[in-house]
Parts: C-alpha cells; structure tokens; sequence
C-alpha cells in the first residue's frame, strides 16, 4: 500500500501512479495522494551538483515508483529537452536584494508549462501499457492552462485534446495562442458565457453518461489536464530543490539552512508543490502566500474558514481569479494526520454549504508554515513599477502580486526568501506598460510588447513574438449547451 495512491476522501481503493494519472481525479471527487512522501527524505548532500534533469529524475523516481528508471528518463528528456529557452529551466535571478525564479521559460511564457510538458508523457507512458487505450482531454480556461495543455499534447499518441475557453474571458494574445496551435490532435473552441460557464460544463461532460458510456466501451476515456492530476502537480517539486541547490552553489545559504518561497496562488498546486518539497527534505521555513483581491485564501489562513461565498473579482492577474482552490484538499490531508474522514467532512460542508472551518490546532499548525497576503491592482501596478524603477527588472502582474506580499512578510521574518515568478510580463504586456508608464498605450497587442520592448531594453520571447506571423486554425463558437454534441463529434473524427 505504501508505494501506491489513493484519494484523501477514502481508504478503500488504491491505485498505482500511472493509473492515478490516466484517471486524473478519485470517483468520490477526492484528489490522489501518496502517503510515503514523507519517509526516507531526501539527503542534500547528495544532490548539490545535480541538474535539473537529475533533480527531475529522483523527485519523479520517488513519488511515480512504478514508472520504469528508463521511462522516467525519456520523460524528462522530452519534457525540457528542447522546449526550454533556458538551459536551465528554471533560472535564479538576484534582483536588487531579492531571488526571483523564473518559471515562464517554456513554449507558452507561463510556468503551468513545467506541469503540461510533463503530464503528457507521463500519460503516453501510462496508455502505452493498456491494451489500445485512447484519451480525449477536455479543459475549461481561463487563458494559460489551455495554450499550456494544447502544447503539451500537441501530436501525442492516442491522445487527442479539446480546449474551451470563455469568448469574451482571455486576453487577445491568449487567444492568439490558442487559436493558431499547430498539431493534428488539437482543437479549440469558444464558448458563449465566462470561465465559470466553460468549466461547469466540463465538469458535467466528466459525468455525462450519454456522452461517456459508448465511448468507453470503445476503449476511450476523458480526462481532464487541470492541477489537481498528479501528473501535473509532482514535476513543479523539483524546482524547489533547484532553487535551494543554487542558493547553495552562490553562498547565499549553508546546505541545511532554511529559507521561506513565496508563491503568487490561484488553486494552491504551485505552492502545495513546495509543500511537498518540504516533506521530501528541503529546509523550508514558510510559504507565503500571495493572492490578488480574490483573497479566500487571505482569510482562510487567517481565521480557518474557508469561504467561497463572496465576490469575484476581474484583477490585472487573471490567471489567479480563482474562489475554489481544489489543491488546499491535498494539504488539509497532509497537515490533518492523513484523516480521510475529517477531509470528506470539510469537503462536503463545502459543497452543501459554501464554507468550512478547520480546528483550532489544525489552523495553528498550518499557520506556523503558512501565511497569506494579497495585494490589489492599485498595490500590484505599484509594485511593477517600483521594482523596474529600482533594479530595471521587469515583472509580470502576477509576480507583482507576489513581491508586494513578500516584502510585507519581511518586515517580520528576514529568512533568506525566493520569490516564484509565474509569468512572463509579455504575456500581459499592456498592463505591465500601463504600470511602469503609467498611462495605457493605445496600440495593439503586438505593437505594446514591442515598445515595452524597446523602452526596457528586455527581450520578447520568441513564441509571443512569432505569434503575429502565424494563421488562426480555430473559428468554433458555440453555446455551452451545445458542448455536449460538439465533444461527441470532434472525439470521433480525432480519435475512432
Ligand atoms: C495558474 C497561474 C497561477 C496560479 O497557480 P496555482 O497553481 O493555481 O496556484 C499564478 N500565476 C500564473 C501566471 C498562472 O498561470
């Protein structure tokens, strides 16, 4: 039982990683976990001259144990062998006085590429060992999981992926990217409604029978490309470690010394990655925790009530307009003496009520390695602006969120902290303009990146620049009613 998953709402069935991954999330609606996480850290010493590609190796190697070495090496390979413009991944920048990681140096500029170069080839690994399984991945986004998803998967084997997004939610250079995706086992589509439209929908796809059922009886299964799969989660562990280990290489910490991360957050997966680090060995005093004004988890860390009943804000940092972080479950587990029960309890409360309230000891405990902040759109353009006018470095709004945060947090605690960069700014060009010329620039997308370009003297990655050359494939727009026979046909035309 220890080398295998189970969902943190029951003990009753186990599954082996690469099952976990193929099936995504638990029937009862609990998220996969491994209980052996925290047995046998791992020992520092040992990994100070590894690359990323080693860290990769023995953090995958530990929490997927029945993935063959071999496997796992190819994996790695083709996840960041050349899909990276930086040789390291997941560069450290010293900035003024702070550590910034950059983790938006994959193909789509935001770092949900680290998970989605990952989850595909841990899921072809996983398919190539079920007689002629077939997947058909369905996402809902908001605008970075579904460029993220649409390349990660692009020309996979007996995967075919469908992307929907909300038509008036993303911005024009999301869009962009979506609508132009090359590969022969991709589709896009827009959705009449918002995010929140698109993803419901999803989700009753998921449990649609009339739509899974005969599928399934041709040996084809949906699943969805969202954190909460296993397969997405585990690869942003290892940028953890390689931070530390390079903080380490450049003397600004001693092997064993502790430092905090701070994480801007939307669904918890990238700071409950960290988390997971920290079970594993790494010496880690606390993460903070930024949000924007979509601040529950602010409150939650506050006062151990979760509370998804308030309202939503549009904020310059879309990515994190979230009110439901599916990924606090896993944490809420872990920090809870891996009581399933009590996880069931909560999650349901949230589910009939809108709210949940943690104990007394459970919120302590949790606030000793937690805390939160957040920071709005007046607080976050300050912060962009600020930190160009100081050191030149230009940030994305995302990143902002999170350095106003942790320079809150430092007037308390002088831990050596790193900062985790989400985004790059050319993303959002016209805001990070905005902020640091402080009036907009009324031009369009392409020509914004380029004078934020040539004013900061600061590179546009080739992938967005390259965008204004490429043909739009995908003109679908339907409503959301209509998502139900548009899967059904588009899964037979890619897929039987
Ligand atoms: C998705 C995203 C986040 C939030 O990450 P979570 O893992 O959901 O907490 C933050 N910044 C950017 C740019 C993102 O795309």
């Amino acid at each position: 039982m220890k080398n295998l998953y189970h969902s943190t709402r029951n003990l009753n069935s186990y599954l082996s990683s690469h099952e976990a991954i193929l099936k995504g999330i638990a029937d009862d609606g609990g998220l996969y976990v491994f209980d052996a996480i925290d047995e046998t850290p791992f020992q520092l010493d040992n990994m100070l001259n590894d690359s990323y590609f080693e860290l990769a190796e023995k953090v995958l190697k530990k929490l997927l144990p029945d993935y063959k070495d071999s496997d796992i090496l190819e994996c790695v390979q083709n996840a960041y062998g050349n899909t990276f413009d930086s040789k390291e991944i997941t560069p450290l920048q010293k900035v003024g006085e702070d550590y910034i990681l950059e983790l938006f140096h994959g193909p789509t500029s935001a770092f949900k590429d680290v998970g989605l170069q990952m989850l595909p080839q841990l899921m072809s690994k996983a398919l190539a060992q079920e007689e002629k399984q077939k997947v058909m991945i369905l996402t809902a986004t908001s605008g970075d999981t579904g460029k993220a998803a649409l390349e990660g998967f692009r020309d996979v084997d007996n995967v075919g992926i469908t992307v929907f997004y909300p038509d008036q939610g993303v911005s024009d250079i999301q869009r962009l990217q979506m609508i132009t995706q090359l590969g022969k086992n991709v589709n896009v589509c827009a959705i009449k409604g918002n995010f929140d439209d698109a993803q419901s929908q999803v989700k009753k796809l998921f449990a649609s029978e009339e739509l899974v059922v005969p599928f399934h009886k041709q040996n084809l299964n949906f699943s969805s490309a969202n954190s909460i799969n296993i397969g997405r989660l585990i690869p942003q562990v290892v940028y953890y470690f390689y931070a530390y280990i390079q903080m380490v290489k450049r003397e600004e910490i001693n092997v064993g010394d502790e430092v905090n991360f701070c994480v801007p957050t939307g669904n918890f997966g990238n700071v409950l990655a960290g988390y997971y680090a920290k079970m594993m060995g790494l010496p880690v005093h606390r993460f903070i925790v930024a949000s924007n004004a979509n601040n529950v988890l602010y409150d939650f860390l506050k006062n151990g009530v979760y509370d998804r009943n308030r309202p939503f804000h549009k904020t310059i940092s879309p990515s994190m307009d979230i009110l439901i972080s599916s990924n606090l479950e896993r944490l809420l587990y872990y920090m809870n003496h891996k009581d399933c029960d009590k996880v069931k309890e909560l999650m349901d409360e949230l589910t009939n009520q809108g709210h949940y309230e943690i104990s007394k000891s459970l919120k302590e405990a949790i606030q000793k390695q937690f805390y939160g902040g957040y920071s709005n759109d007046e607080e976050t353009r300050n912060a962009i602006e600020k930190v160009y006018k100081e050191t030149g470095y230009v940030m994305d709004p995302h990143t902002a969120v999170g350095f106003k945060v942790m320079k809150e947090y430092q007037e308390q605690d002088k831990t050596p902290c790193i900062l985790l960069s989400t985004a790059s700014p050319y993303k959002f060009a016209d805001k990070v303009y905005e902020a640091i010329y402080k009036e907009p620039l009324d031009k369009n997308e392409f020509e914004i990146m380029q004078e934020l370009s040539k004013k900061t003297n600061t590179m546009i990655p080739a992938p967005l620049a390259n965008l204004v050359n490429m043909e739009p494939r995908f003109h679908d727009c339907i409503e959301k009613d209509d998502m139900l026979a548009y899967v059904d046909k588009k899964t037979k035309e890619m897929l039987l």
